[in-house]
């Protein structure tokens, strides 16, 4: 087996009740493994002890810890980002602070990438959720499917080991409204997926609340194509063709019978209910334009705060992009 150079990129958002024993599990899992290794900690904004945990635990061992800290809390997409650009290894395990995805896990990643698959993905079960999310879940992505033109799979987040290459397709990427799990799908190369039963998260709280998870659905959605722009447009020409033929039956009416009794029940339901169909399409617009918007003003993903020690050579493969990583003077 070729010796590589593995990074774990792993973004923490107040995670100080479980960072430790994560790092200790991580660390130990992976000195286990034939390689070097780098962990790549990611402090999205935390508002607790999360910072100065990382900071000693890079102070103790600063070959192999590293951290980068946000200005503020820019969200878990940004926080991959940020961890990918610089992770130096020659493959990248992303994985969560929460001892969700299971460190053991690790080694099977790297011998299926030692076969040659550039991407290899855990795919969870949905043992011990609520049986509500797993519904929804299930319709989603079943929706979903039918949509965009990556395919998503339900289970699959963003545990997985990316090989160099594929690391560096996604930092090609720059788009502002990240949704990883479409981008790396649309990446491709070769890609592998095995299951792993759901841990359910032992401390802190999921930062995920019923809002979040709707944003986060829509986003998947709008992200990929302009399906739904094109469902619009079916839409409204289907309701264009139902409404002249309901004008023409009733025209047609009152040549006939003469002129009956307005049906102004008709109308008003007709008319609240096509309100209601063209809000709907005008937010859909909306929200293509608001992307657009975002998109425009290329702002960066996000700001460094701190970082731990000096950059690696492997910062250097940062692309032009990194003109908006600023960092502050220590
Ligand atoms: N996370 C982050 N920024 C955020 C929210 C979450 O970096 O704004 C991190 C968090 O620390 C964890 C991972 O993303 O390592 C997954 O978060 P969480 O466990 O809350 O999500 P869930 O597992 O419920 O999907
Ligand atoms: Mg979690």
């Amino acid at each position: 087996m070729v010796r590589v150079l593995l990074s774990i990129v792993v973004p923490c958002f107040n995670e100080e009740d479980v960072l430790a024993r994560f790092h200790d599990h991580v660390t130990a899992e992976l000195s286990r493994l034939d390689g070097d290794f780098e962990v790549v900690y990611v402090d999205d904004g935390s508002r607790d002890g999360t910072l100065p945990l990382l900071q000693e635990l890079a102070g103790r061992d600063p070959d192999r810890v590293r951290y980068l800290s946000f200005s503020r809390n820019f969200g878990k997409e940004a926080a991959m980002l940020a961890g990918l650009r610089h992770a130096a290894g020659d493959a990248v395990v992303i994985m969560d602070a929460d001892l969700q995805h299971p460190p053991e896990l690790v080694h099977r990643m790297v011998a299926l990438h030692a076969e040659g698959y550039d991407q290899v993905v855990a795919r969870r079960t949905r043992e011990g959720d609520r049986v509500t999310r797993t519904l929804t879940a299930r319709l989603y992505y079943r929706a979903i499917n039918r949509l965009v033109d990556v395919e998503l799979v339900d289970g699959v987040g963003d545990f997985r080991l990316l090989s160099r290459r594929t690391v560096d397709a996604v930092l090609e990427l720059g788009e502002y409204n990240r949704f990883s799990k479409g981008l790396f799908s649309w990446v491709g190369f070769r890609t592998t997926t095995f299951s792993y039963e759901n841990a359910v998260r032992e401390q802190g709280r999921s930062k995920w609340t019923f809002g979040k998870l709707l944003n986060y659905g829509l986003d998947g959605l709008l992200s990929f194509n302009n399906k739904p722009l094109r469902a619009a447009v079916h839409l409204g020409l289907l309701l264009t063709v139902v409404a002249l033929g309901y004008a023409a039956w009733i025209v047609g009416d009152a040549l006939v019978n003469g002129v009956d009794t307005p049906g102004y029940v008709t109308l008003l339901v007709a008319v609240t209910a096509l309100a209601g169909v063209q809000m709907v399409m005008a937010g859909l617009i909306g929200e293509y334009v608001g992307r657009i918007y975002y998109e425009v003003k290329r702002r960066p993903h996000y700001l460094l705060k701190e970082t731990s020690g000096a950059p690696r050579a492997a910062d250097t493969r940062v692309t032009g992009e990194s003109l908006w990583e600023t960092v502050a003077p220590k």
